[in-house]
């Protein structure tokens, strides 16, 4: 799921193009002794010769050269292609199945039956010169996965991008979607969010269309001119409900095997209320043409040469969708280097081989360089390299419907991974540009420090220094220049969801990092038969140097988690980040506090009533509550005993560090095994409220946005939603977690003192 990954890095590109220092590299590697860091900068250097552009370029027109989805032929050729590529690489490996739920299209109409008619085709055409567009009988038709079945014909309303504040509006406007079917443009959340709302306030149908404006021909030439989306182009992608739980719907928390427990499919909470599809702008614009009512508010128009409209009608639809509801076979490929002196503690590194069509950039270029850092390992286990850690490699299948393959493998070993997983490292496509880096933030000094030592293949600075100087370019204020310019680190951006982390960091509590270079990409051709090897090699990273580079980043990373002497956390950033989250979230109340009290006094002064056009229909906002006060001491105490930890603990490790043995004692072992217990104990058992699955308490999907990260999300969301008791609660269960990752610190800290004594 690109989108997820791409629009990770753009998101946080606010925040986390928001860094930076003076970084000049440091002599020493951060948790190696003088004599293993030589060693290991020699591997490194080797490391990063071996990837090549030319392998890239032939793995690419391999895995792209046919459709392959989950349960396709070509996705089960691929898994075991991959398989000869991890074994001819000289490592052990196998493919892992689990039998999931994954709906296909028997039947897709959408057609407007009145005032005037209109077949929408749902069809994208192949384009003349790029071949693999016209594999017509393996590609999957424009659907999205997990609506349910329906048959429906309602009068059509538009909603913009189909999110709550999109339905506030509406009401404002008068407007009700209730027995309506919604057309509501891609954008602004996970697309499972708008079939969600629109289901919530009484809608019986949803549309998604993708319009010119966000990523077609108000961006650039369309494809194959330009890479940006043509007219027929159609974004398929899932619409589960994965901000409850990801993967298998009727498989919650366990793995999907042969013999699992299974949930009847009319018991499985993720599926869509209502049926819901995808259309391109060449069929959205006769529907949305033929909507009467008021003009959209400015913000809500697109790019279409048309006055868009609200409805509802007269315009009617006609939406018709029936599915095949049997289970697939998912192959997911593992891959294992054993470690050398501590074999239970892993390294894990994934990227998703499955597509929604072809997949060249989603999600083959990121599953290409994975290849080469095999290849590459291969090459230094040749030469007598033995990591210190067990290193797994997954190529995961079944990513774009629902992480699938990654969800079920985790549940499959989550009592494995909770005592043995160090870190996660994953990505899911690349492109050309900035290294867009986002993650736990224990690993935030650990990555910083990988990117100061690789090279940009355009400029030849560092990648870390590029990034941080886009982030000057871009920065908001002179204060924010200077927090950048004095920072030791960039800082990186928070996980959501989007793609294969999730089950590791949010679910187990696996310290995770997600990476991929962009910026100076660009398209529309996400998710639909035009992202090819045509496509790829036109437009993205024709040369494949940022290929080369995301394999030397990752594999760089990989190698010295792997075999530091004590593993390369940094807590004071940690409890730096959390402070500023826990400020937020009380600004958050402050704000609700402040603009219920304006809007309540607006109502008073019949404010509302008084500007109101009498020639338009309008609804004055509803007189709320003003929000109470509430006790945030809990979580500030908290952080400031993780501030004490951390700053503990990151003495102790200078004073080891410098002492130049320390960490060649047998003690290391200790700390290490304390130190993998920090991420974990910022879960809790009982997951947040509403989603049990979810047990993070810092970073999370939002409960309406899907994707975007909501940090302390327990204590965010019931604060957005008004439920002052729950967020009191909340508070608690996050001072809770955070006291405890201190605890756990503490003990690292004082272990570590010992070795220096
Ligand atoms: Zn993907």
């Amino acid at each position: 799921m690109r989108s997820f990954a791409r629009s990770l890095i753009v998101l946080t590109a606010g925040v986390l193009l928001a860094a930076t220092p003076g970084g000049s590299p440091a002599d020493d590697l951060r948790g190696f002794t003088p004599e293993s860091a030589k060693a290991q900068r020699d591997w490194e250097a080797k490391f990063r010769a071996v990837p090549s552009p030319d392998s890239l370029r032939s793995y690419m027109r391999r895995l792209s050269a046919r459709p392959h989805h989950v349960g396709s032929p070509y996705d089960q050729d691929n898994a075991e292609w991959i398989l000869a590529r991890f074994k001819s690489f000289g490592l052990d490996a196998h493919i892992e199945t689990f039998d999931v739920l994954f709906p296909t299209p028997l039947e897709r109409v959408v057609e407007l039956v009145g005032p005037t008619r209109f077949v929408a085709q749902l069809r994208e055409p192949p384009v003349p010169g790029d071949p693999t567009s016209a594999q017509q009988r393996e590609q999957l038709p424009t659907y999205n996965a997990y609506s349910i079945d329906g048959d429906v014909t309602a009068p059509l309303v538009y909603v913009n991008y189909g999110v709550p504040a999109d339905y506030e509006r509406l009401e404002r406007l008068g407007i009700s979607v209730q027995g309506a079917i919604v057309i509501v443009r891609y954008g602004a959340s996970w697309r499972g969010i708008k079939p969600k709302v629109a289901a919530e306030h009484g809608a019986v149908g949803c549309l998604i269309f993708s319009d010119p404006k966000d990523d077609g021909y108000t961006q650039g030439d369309t494809y194959p001119r330009g890479p940006w989306r043509p007219r027929d182009g159609v974004q398929r992608g899932s619409v589960m409900q994965m901000e409850v739980y990801p993967g298998d719907p009727l498989t919650p928390g366990v793995g999907a095997t042969k013999d699992a427990k299974r949930l009847p499919i009319a018991q499985a909470p993720t599926l869509t209320k209502i049926p819901v599809l995808p259309i391109s702008y060449a069929d959205a614009q006769p529907l949305l043409a033929a909507l009467g009512g008021p003009v959209a508010p400015e913000e809500w128009r697109g790019g279409l040469s048309i006055t868009y409209h609200v409805g509802p009608g007269p315009a009617r639809v006609h939406l018709r969708l029936k599915f095949d509801w049997s289970l697939k076979t998912l192959r997911d490929v593992i891959a294992r280097i054993p470690g050398s002196s501590a074999p239970d503690e892993w390294v894990i590194r994934g990227n998703h081989h499955d597509a929604w069509v072809n997949g060249a950039e989603d999600p083959i270029s990121g599953q290409v360089p994975l290849l080469e850092e095999a290849r590459a390992y291969g090459e230094l286990l040749k030469q007598g390299w033995k990591p210190r850690r067990t290193i797994i490699y997954a190529a995961w299948d079944g990513e774009e419907p629902a992480l699938l393959g990654s969800t079920e493998w985790v549940e499959a070993h989550a009592d494995e991974l909770a005592a043995k997983a160090v870190a996660y490292l994953n990505t899911d496509t690349n492109g050309r540009g900035y290294l867009g880096m986002g993650g736990s933030h224990s690993l935030q000094r650990f990555i910083n420090d990988v990117a100061r030592d690789i090279e940009d293949p355009e400029t030849r600075l560092s990648v870390w220094k590029r990034t941080q100087l886009r982030e000057i370019a871009d920065a908001s204020s002179a204060d924010r220049r200077r927090e950048i310019r004095s920072e030791p680190d960039l800082r990186i951006g928070a996980l959501g969801s989007g793609s294969d982390f999730t089950p590791f960091l949010q679910h187990v509590g696996v310290a995770a990092l997600n990476l991929g270079y962009g910026g100076e990409d660009g398209g529309g051709i996400y998710h639909s038969i035009y992202d090819d090897f045509t496509w790829y090699t036109r437009f993205d990273d024709t040369s494949f140097v940022y290929g080369r580079a995301l394999a030397q980043t990752v594999g760089t990373a990989v190698l010295r988690l792997a075999d530091a002497d004590v593993l390369p956390f940094e807590f004071t950033g940690v409890a730096t980040t959390i402070g500023r989250y826990a400020k937020e979230v009380e600004k958050l109340l402050q704000d609700e506090q402040e603009q219920t009290a304006e809007r309540n006094r607006q109502l008073d002064e019949g404010l509302f009533a008084a500007i109101a056009d009498p020639h338009e229909r309008s609804v004055p906002p509803p007189r709320q509550e003003p929000p109470p006060h509430l006790d945030f001491a809990p979580l500030q105490n908290a952080i400031d005993a993780l501030t004490r930890a951390a700053d503990r603990y990151e003495k102790a490790f200078t004073r080891a560090q410098a002492s130049g043995t320390a960490f060649a004692q047998a003690g290391a072992a200790g700390i290490n095994a304390a130190l993998i217990r920090t991420e974990r104990a910022l879960t809790v058992a009982e997951g947040l409220p509403r989603r049990p699955w979810f047990r993070h308490a810092i970073y999370a999907p939002g409960f309406y946005t899907g994707y975007g990260v909501k940090t302390l999300p327990g204590v965010r969301e019931a604060i957005e939603q008004r439920n002052w008791k729950e967020a009191d609660a909340q508070i608690d269960v996050a001072a809770g977690a955070i006291s405890a990752e201190a605890a756990v610190l503490e003990r690292a800290a004082a272990q570590l003192e010992q070795l220096v004594h």
